[in-house]
């Protein structure tokens, strides 16, 4: 049973919007194709854990603390008697095994995701112990990505490959799991420890200055927009939506990455850039949004 569904992560939010809006070096764009490709690969997952049928609760995305250190796990299931945690990898290509490094023949090797295994296994320990639970932990990295080959793997490590998921999966389906108030208990505290803005992001350095202004199409988030009566209408994939609906959509982009900036009619003018009225967006903040102040001072919120 799913107990926390999965959002996009604040960093991957912003840099989604930063990267149609500014020029990311090629550090951040890595960076940022990086978190949209983790992301997919959970969600890929999540639809795995979904079909579990009714023998555990299903809790993504944690981001918790323990003894001052944080971590983040991407997927976890709460059964009778134990606690299954997952890494979630969607590396694409051939790897080989070495405990420190996967390395590649195009020599671009990654870190063994071991280590961040252990760290968040242990972490996740004292947790649980502080909580008063007694279930045993079982870690494992999940290989998500048909596309990914590891060779020379030693056996018996918790690693599951492309081709072990669905046995794997099929083992999870079956394991006898009566689950009791205690065990909704601990997922309920859990949820209450996650922490939605994890400490210690990264992101680009960005001013509202340096950010191209201007409506995006919901589809293909082109900026080759124009107004026919109520619609906003994409030069690019002809996707048609209503004026409101892409002002808002867009104020929202807004406030995301600048929640210390007033909402006000001229500044989304400015922000929406082919809106030629600014009556019709005041109109449309009005509708949708609590006015303060009066006049030139009114901002929205
Ligand atoms: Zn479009």
């Amino acid at each position: 049973m799913l107990y926390k569904a999965r959002s996009e992560s604040v960093v991957l939010k912003t840099l989604r919007i930063l990267n149609k809006r500014m020029k990311l070096t090629e550090d951040e764009q890595w960076y940022y194709l990086n978190q949209e490709k983790g992301f997919e690969g959970e969600v890929q997952f999540d639809l795995l854990t979904e079909k579990l049928q009714h023998n555990c609760l299903i809790l993504n995305d944690l981001q918790l603390e323990s003894n001052k250190s944080s971590f983040q796990l991407d997927s976890t299931l709460i059964f009778q008697e134990t606690y299954s945690l997952f890494e979630v990898k969607n590396y694409e290509g051939e790897y080989v095994y070495d405990s420190e490094y996967f390395k590649t023949p195009g020599g671009k090797d990654i870190q063994n995701p071991l280590d961040q295994l252990k760290r968040s296994k242990l972490c996740l320990q004292q947790l649980l112990q502080s909580l008063g639970s007694k279930l045993t932990i079982e870690a494992y990295i999940v290989f998500i990505n048909p596309h990914f080959t590891l060779y020379q793997t030693p056996p018996n490590l918790p690693l599951i490959l492309p081709t072990q998921i669905d046995h794997f999966m099929e083992k999870l389906n079956q394991k006898p799991s009566q689950l009791n108030q205690s065990h909704t208990n601990l997922a309920d505290k859990l949820v209450s420890l996650h922490q939605t803005v994890p400490p210690n992001i990264h992101l680009p350095t960005y001013t509202y200055e340096n950010m191209k202004k201007g409506m995006t199409c919901l589809k293909c988030n082109s900026f080759s927009l124009f107004i026919s009566g109520k619609k906003v209408i994409c030069r690019k994939c002809g996707y048609e939506e209503l004026v409101t609906l892409a002002v808002m959509r867009n104020v929202e982009e807004f406030r995301f990455l600048f929640p210390e900036l007033k909402i006000t009619t001229n500044m989304i003018h400015e922000w929406c850039v082919i809106v030629n009225s600014k009556k019709r967006i005041s109109r449309v903040l009005g509708k949708n949004l609590k006015i303060t102040g009066l006049g030139q001072w009114a901002f929205y919120e």
